[in-house]
């Protein structure tokens, strides 16, 4: 940002929008009387005294961060001011006597239509410090993922060597051996549970269990820990034997980073444990600012396809793998919707266990979606074999809205299937932020999986994206898979 620029907000930690030759600024600013944050939108129409000089192309598009002239997010006629504490009780929940708040820090409703009884919830299941390879002090973590307007959130640092080498006299290994000691689990663990608050916010304890080739897993909410002893053969069947023991408790785990930093190996070739399908629920999406679908391997496979053809059967999730201090804050990065009937470790375990959750790079975006009534996540099941000659049509609805700030704004909604490298996509709606469900009929073979992907379809794609992704714009989600089947080696 050019620091001669002014927002037309004193002090207000800003990022100009541009839109059709429009200029709006979105950020925020400390409300005097209470230290609170407020997320506040100005349309520079209406602030002719101080409205800012115009900039040529900025790349600042928080959808998009393409810096496409063109971009499609719809500048305001009006300042909005939009906050938790402004809307009412900052709790969440659904259970009889407990009305909580319908909107989210950013402004948008978190119910659905299509998930009735439920609420949107916003998560990052990925952050670290610097008891492992992250610069900031642990003790402050959740209250910045609370303050940036998460609802839940996860510690996972690294666990690696250094939890069996110790750290003596202090001094630094090399980054890539940076792990937790049992002394910095404890503390951790006292660190959650003091950020952690019933109906209002949830703070997990993870960890990452990180191997430079095999990839990178999150375990949250196991009793203890456990690292690679690499270099070696074996680690990856060694760690899923590890989830199975008491030690584990019932952690739940999910695939990080699939196809970048240090998963050459990618996980084993997703070796699949069945005992195991159950624990394992996401597979990451969206990391830092990255999509993973397209990061193909050598053969041209993605993760995405690779994994789900293994047997697996996860969620899909967006992380930001924040490793600076200013968790939850920055734009673009990746973030996890979860439908949750209360905000508690129990109400977000059972929500992940359900694959009840969308990955997203947009703050405050709702989506929902079912397919022949059932919602994203869900097991399908196939067609009776009296019926497989027939051709299966099924209904498709959609639920979206990023917030009041991009009110209107029309999105490409885009079928996945699976294929033998990356998945084929074709869109089937174009449907506009914040209005009703849409429905659509599609065609539904016996494919053992069908995802939802959402793109910005005026935004660039992905760079390196090729064939038909070329022209679909860019990636802001991806719902959960529909499953015609659980979780299974039969699947593989
Ligand atoms: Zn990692
Ligand atoms: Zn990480």
């Amino acid at each position: 940002m050019n620091a001669a620029v002014t927002s037309p907000m004193p002090n207000m930690a800003r990022t100009r929008w541009v839109c059709q030759g429009r200029t709006a600024w979105v950020g925020t600013v400390t409300a005097a009387d209470s230290g609170r944050r407020l997320l506040v939108a100005v349309d520079d129409g209406e602030t002719a005294d101080t409205a800012p000089p115009r900039l040529p192309a900025s790349p600042t598009d928080p959808l998009s961060g393409a810096g496409d002239p063109n971009d499609s997010v719809r500048s305001r006629r009006r300042a909005e001011v939009v906050t938790r504490g402004m809307l009412g009780p900052d709790s969440v929940s659904t259970r009889p006597g407990q009305t909580g708040p319908v909107r989210d820090a950013y402004g948008t409703d978190r119910r659905s239509p299509l998930l009735p009884g439920l609420r949107c919830v916003h998560a990052d299941l990925h952050n670290h410090t610097r008891l492992s390879d992250g610069q900031g002090d642990p003790r402050r973590l959740f209250g910045s993922l609370r303050e940036a307007g998460l609802d839940v959130a996860a510690v996972t640092d690294h666990a690696n060597l250094a939890s069996q080498l110790g750290r003596p006299g202090g001094v630094p290994l090399a980054s890539a051996l940076h792990g937790i000691s049992p002394a910095d689990w404890q503390l951790l663990r006292e660190i959650a549970d003091a950020g952690d608050e019933h109906g209002r916010f949830v703070a997990i304890r993870g960890f990452e269990w990180s191997h430079p080739l095999l990839g990178h897993v999150n375990v949250w909410d196991s009793p203890g820990f456990t690292h690679p002893r690499w270099p070696g053969a074996g680690d990856m069947r060694r760690f899923w034997d590890w989830v199975a023991t008491p030690e584990a408790g019932g952690a739940l785990a999910s695939f990080n980073h699939p196809g970048g930093r240090g998963t050459v190996l990618r996980f084993a070739g997703f070796t699949f444990r069945e005992e195991l399908g159950r624990r394992l629920i996401g597979l990451e999406m969206f990391n830092k600012s990255d999509d993973y679908l397209l990061a193909v391997d050598a053969k041209g496979v993605s993760p995405l396809v690779q994994c789900l053809a293994a047997g697996w059967r996860p969620g899909l999730l967006g992380v930001t793998d924040e490793h600076g201090s200013d968790w939850g804050h920055p734009d673009r990065k990746g973030r996890t919707g979860l439908y949750v009937d209360e905000l508690s470790r129990a109400g977000v375990a059972t929500a992940l266990q359900a694959r009840r959750c969308f990955a997203s790079r947009v703050k405050g975006m709702r989506l929902a979606a079912t397919l022949g009534g059932v919602p994203m996540g869900g097991e399908l099941g196939r067609r009776r074999p009296d019926e497989a000659h027939q051709r299966r049509s099924l209904s498709l609805a959609v639920d979206l809205d990023l917030g009041p700030l991009a009110r209107g704004m029309e999105l490409s909604v885009q079928l996945l299937r699976p294929s033998s490298t990356v998945p084929s996509v074709e869109e089937v709606a174009r449907v506009r932020s914040g209005a009703a469900p849409s429905t659509v009929e599609v065609p539904v073979h016996d494919e053992p999986w069908l995802v939802l992907r959402i793109c910005d379809p005026v935004a660039s794609p992905e760079p390196g994206s090729t064939g038909a992704y070329a022209h679909l714009g860019r990636s802001i989600a991806y719902a959960s898979p529909w499953y015609l089947e659980p979780a299974t080696r039969a699947a593989a």
